[in-house]
């Protein structure tokens, strides 16, 4: 049984990929002035690897001998460590790969894993330098625990790795195309007029045993029906479906309290058209509290689960993984449990 948490040596070398086009395009400027004096302070030597294209560091990591590093660290918004997970999960030696502990600095403006991991160690909510500062700590203490991972498989034969969530409708809609909703100030939410007919397929048994490699054991091809045992949600519109494994889907909304790195559980979100605009608005506004649930509305549903499997209807709106876009197709996803693991077991 591998430990749950592992701590970094002393004196420790970190290969920090950062993407200096992330946010607001400040990242290389915030790991020079905040993080490097603070590593500097706890023994961690760091290389830099400032990437220069999309996908850059999916290369980079999958190529790499990973024997010269203690930890992967991603400088950037939540899309880089997506390229740098599914990068390490293309190498042959996958396994071990896996192992090298991973940390994620607050660079980018989609920083929902490090928001995540803010929550998890008890610290305040905060944002920007403060969120980048706190991340900067951790890594500094050195401890590392494991990661669960979603495997995400669409009707056109890709495969992903995820460790943030998988969304469509609204959400997904809000992240890539936020311009269009700028009516409703900062907070940039509304409903639109997007709802999105589909199937939900979820299913809440007990987990199998893994394989050597990660197989879906609990899912079938995208082609066939879905076992008999799954919960079908009927053909509905829905204006949202967010299935998510992390506490945050960005700094100031906490989707999903209850989440955890190592929960082995996706905790699905949809919401039913027919919803008003002002009731969908209240409950945005109270997800920046993480009391959204509370609001008890008859439109917002949410199971945990550990597999799923979306049919829209039509190829209509936006999917993402991870925060980065997807054409909009069949897809179902299975939680693996601790996939990103404690390299010291
Ligand atoms: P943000 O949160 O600001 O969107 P991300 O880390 O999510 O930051 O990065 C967004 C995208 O930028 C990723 O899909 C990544 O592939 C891409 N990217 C990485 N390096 C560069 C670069 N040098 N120039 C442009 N895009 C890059
Ligand atoms: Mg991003």
């Amino acid at each position: 049984c591998p430990k749950l948490y592992g701590v970094l040596p002393r004196p420790c070398h970190a290969l920090v990929l950062l993407n200096p086009q992330s946010g607001s395009g400040r990242a290389l400027d915030d790991f020079q002035a905040v993080v490097q004096p603070m590593l500097a302070e706890a023994d961690i030597a760091t290389t830099v690897f400032v990437t220069e294209r999309p996908h850059h560091a999916h290369e980079k990591v999958r190529d790499e001998d990973l024997s010269q590093w203690d930890t992967l660290v991603v400088m950037s918004g939540d899309g880089l460590l997506f390229e740098v997970v599914n990068g390490l999960m293309e190498r042959p030696d996958w396994k071990e790969a896996m192992k090298k502990p991973l940390c994620i600095l607050p660079g980018g403006s989609g920083n929902a894993l490090a928001a995540s991991i803010n929550y998890y160690a008890g610290y305040d909510h905060v944002a920007k330098k403060k969120l980048l500062t706190n991340c900067t700590f951790i890594l500094c203490k050195g401890l590392y625990t494991q990661m669960d991972l979603v495997s995400l498989s669409t009707a056109s034969g890709k495969r992903f790795f995820s460790f943030l969530g998988f969304g469509w409708g609204f959400i997904s809609d809000v992240d890539i195309d936020s311009e269009k909703y700028r009516w409703l100030g900062s907070a940039r939410f509304t409903l639109g007029t997007l709802q999105c007919l589909a199937k939900l397929r979820v299913y809440q048994g007990p987990p199998r045993q893994p394989g050597p490699l990660p197989p879906d054991s609990l899912l079938v091809p995208l082609g066939q029906p879905v076992p008999a045992h799954w919960t079908v949600v009927p053909e509905e519109e829905f204006v949202l479906v967010y299935a998510i494994y992390q506490s945050h889907l960005g700094t100031n909304l906490l989707m999903a309290p209850a989440a955890r790195l190592h929960d082995g559980c996706i905790h699905l979100f949809y919401m039913k058209a027919g919803i008003s605009r002002v009731t969908l608005l209240k409950l945005f506004l109270a997800m920046s509290r993480g009391t959204h649930l509370d609001l008890n509305c008859p439109h917002l549903c949410y199971v945990p689960v550990r597999a799923f499997r979306l049919e829209p209807r039509v190829a209509a709106g936006i999917m993402t993984v991870d925060g980065e876009a997807l054409a909009c197709e069949p897809v179902q996803g299975q939680v693996h449990a601790r996939l990103c693991r404690d390299g010291r077991s």
